[in-house]
């Protein structure tokens, strides 16, 4: 096709599937990530959570320690003044019942000599003892084992007198110059010291125990419940001798995810995301299919214009070309760069038809283009191109005019077909001329003998004359020879004059149109027609109107039309009774048309025959050719008339043709 936009330049496309596997892999990436945020977020926060518990679990195992550690430390400062003597009965009494006052955890003090037997403790004096009055067998293994290492140690907890009840004892050696003195031992209540040491915020988010080396809990502290073992945390609270490990677990559940605000509003996004992609797809489907559709249109229309032969131009309201289709730039010669965009004067245009081009051109931009005519173009390379153009308005989609359209016909062939047809036509008149000729040659023969045989009859009868004056001896009359030798040069002007017009009618050459007036015409063939006419015993009677106007036709085609119609008629009345052998020829002029009638009474023409009448080769004679009356139609219909065939209301038809009226009768 050609078009009046610029050719687009080759880009670089995603084709194939990779025009959908991008987007689709990148819209799935970030949804991944929108996913995982928020699983990332949990877990960064459960992460958080656990830390935090086990900085908290440190936090409270340091608390523990230090707690302890005071214990040991006022153990320690008892015991050395115990091991130095400073101390009697009853201040020993009194620093052991203070210290266990000061203390809350401290179950009880006491004081064993190095046979391990009590000898003090912080239990009032008189309430019973908590303890034996010798240490049992773990307690005195612990008791042997800080005395060998000569440091305190603490023994493994065990269960008191209180249902439930957890105790840990911390013993102390006590050393005089080197030698053991006995010990002191200092009886922690477990679940005391949690209530003492772990501070209440720390309780209300967890449950904290004190559990031994088989994980059997020693203490525990719940405020707000059992813990749910999601974040949990064990620490050895490093007590040499006793293996006590300080548990927490947390109250807390694991962070959930969907209440998340984050994890909401991703899941609406993500939902959104798909709703507008799937919409998005849709759409872009749609359109797709639509650009494809658009696209074959495109093609079917742009093969059709490429495969017219008709050529397309369409012009804008200033008549400026703005698109031709390859069949008219063939036509023209030019290609569309040369034509698009171009105001009159077009380089078709040839210049010696350059008026009317403008005429025209005036007339369309006027708005009053010709619908249909015919002119020239002329090719760049000289030639001229007859064309046949119809010219309509361009219409736009809200119905206004924007311009012409023109589809130009290329009628070179069809001029070319007619002048063939032209050229065929007289061939076929010449050969019907030659066998009128035939005919007429065998008659001319009959009737050239009548004046010959008159001529031949009037000198042999002056030569009698002459004979006869010459054996008299006397002059010859002058009176007596003249009748006979004009008769004879009368009978030969006659004889000339068939032959003359023989011979003019058999003559082939190309048609000269002139000014013929109907009378002259008639009677330069009315010997011809009476020819035939005799032959048949028909009378040829003919009626001009008076002041009949001159036709513009060529002479010898109309006089060919004139001799088949007669001859036509005479042969129709050929078995007809001689009395009515009559053959009209009649001319008049209706309407500025000159009509001339050829009128016979003959046997008429069957409906049958009538159908067939102007076909070539269609003849009811054994010895018809069946031209005559189809040649006759072409050259009328070459001179603008048209030839007609009526019943004549007398018996038998009346042939008439009709020329157009050129002007007032010659002579
Ligand atoms: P042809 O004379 O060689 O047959 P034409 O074309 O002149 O060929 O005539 C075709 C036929 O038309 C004739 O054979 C005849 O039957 C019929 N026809 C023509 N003119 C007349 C007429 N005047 N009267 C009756 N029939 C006619």
């Amino acid at each position: 096709m050609t078009s009046t936009s610029p050719r687009a330049r080759p880009r670089f496309v995603l084709g194939g599937p990779w025009r959908w596997l991008l987007p689709v892999l990148l819209v799935l990436l970030f949804l991944a990530v929108l996913f995982w945020l928020p699983w990332q977020a949990r877990q960064m926060e459960t992460n958080e959570r656990q830390e935090q518990l086990i900085a908290d679990t440190l936090w409270v195992e340091q608390t523990i320690r230090f707690e302890l550690s005071r214990i040991e430390e006022a153990l320690a400062a008892l015991g050395a003044e115990l091991s130095e003597g400073k101390l009697d009965e009853a201040a020993l009494q009194a620093r052991l019942a203070q210290m266990r006052k000061l203390t809350h955890e401290l179950e009880q003090v006491r004081w064993f000599d190095p046979g391990l037997r009590l000898r003090a403790s912080s239990a009032a004096p008189g309430a019973p003892s908590p303890g034996l009055p010798s240490l049992r067998a773990p307690a005195q293994d612990a008791a042997e084992m800080a005395r060998a290492g000569r440091a305190g140690r603490y023994a493994e907890p065990y269960a008191g007198a209180a249902p439930g009840q957890r105790l840990l004892d911390y013993h102390l050696p006590l050393f005089r110059d080197g030698a053991y003195v006995g010990s002191l031992v200092a009886t922690v209540d477990l679940k005391v010291l949690l209530d003492e040491t772990v501070p209440w915020w720390f309780a209300q988010d967890n449950a904290i125990s004190l559990v031994d080396r088989d994980d059997s809990v020693l203490a525990k502290r719940a405020a707000a419940g059992p813990g749910r073992g999601v974040y949990t945390h064990k620490r050895a609270l490093d007590l040499a001798g006793a293996s006590v490990m300080l548990a927490t677990d947390s109250v807390k559940s694991e962070p959930r995810l969907l209440p998340n605000l984050l994890v909401g509003s991703v899941v609406l996004l993500a939902l959104g995301l798909m709703a507008s992609l799937l919409a998005l797809w849709r759409h872009i489907a749609r359109r797709l299919a639509a650009e494809g559709a658009l696209r074959q249109q495109m093609a079917f229309r742009t093969a059709m214009e490429n495969s017219l032969v008709t050529g397309l131009r369409a012009r804008d309201l200033e008549g400026r070309v703005t698109y031709v289709n390859p069949a008219f730039c063939e036509m023209v010669g030019l290609p569309p760069e040369e034509l698009l965009g171009k105001s009159p004067p077009m380089p078709y245009w040839a210049p010696e038809a350059m008026a009317v081009y403008q005429q025209r051109f005036a007339a369309v931009l006027a708005g009053e283009a010709t619908q249909q005519f015919e002119t020239i173009f002329q090719r760049s390379d000289g030639v001229r191109v007859p064309v046949l153009i119809f010219e309509a308005p361009l219409v736009d989609s809200d119905g206004r005019q924007t311009g012409w359209m023109s589809s130009i016909l290329d009628i070179s062939d069809l001029k070319r077909v007619e002048e063939l047809n032209r050229q065929q036509q007289e061939k076929l008149q010449a050969s019907a001329r030659l066998a009128t000729m035939g005919e007429i040659s065998s008659m001319l023969a009959h009737e050239l003998n009548q004046p010959l045989a008159a001529i031949a009859s009037y000198t042999t009868g002056a030569l009698n004359v002459l004979g006869r004056a010459r054996a008299k001896g006397q002059g010859v009359d002058a009176g007596l020879l003249q009748p006979a030798l004009e008769q004879a040069s009368l009978q030969a002007q006659r004889a000339g004059q068939i032959i003359r017009s023989v011979h003019a009618f058999v003559k082939k050459r190309e048609p000269q149109r002139q000014q013929i007036a109907v009378h002259a015409l008639v009677e330069g063939i009315l010997a011809l027609i009476e020819l035939q006419a005799r032959k048949f015993y028909v009378m040829v009677e003919t009626s001009i109107a008076p002041d009949l106007p001159c036709v513009s036709a060529d002479r010898m085609m109309l006089e060919q039309v004139l001799l088949n119609l007669t001859r036509n008629g005479i042969e129709a009345m050929q078995d007809i009774a001689p009395g009515r052998r009559l053959l009209r020829i009649a001319a008049t002029c209706e309407q500025g048309q000159v009509c001339v009638a050829v009128i016979d009474q003959g046997h008429g023409i069957a409906p049958e025959v009538a159908a067939r009448l102007f076909s070539p080769f269609f003849s009811t004679k054994a010895e018809g050719m069946g031209m005559g009356l189809s040649v006759c139609r072409s050259a009328v219909e070459f001179h603008g008339g048209s030839l007609k065939h009526a019943a004549n209301p007398d018996g038998g038809t009346i042939f008439s043709f009709s020329l157009p009226a050129q002007a007032a009768p010659l002579g």
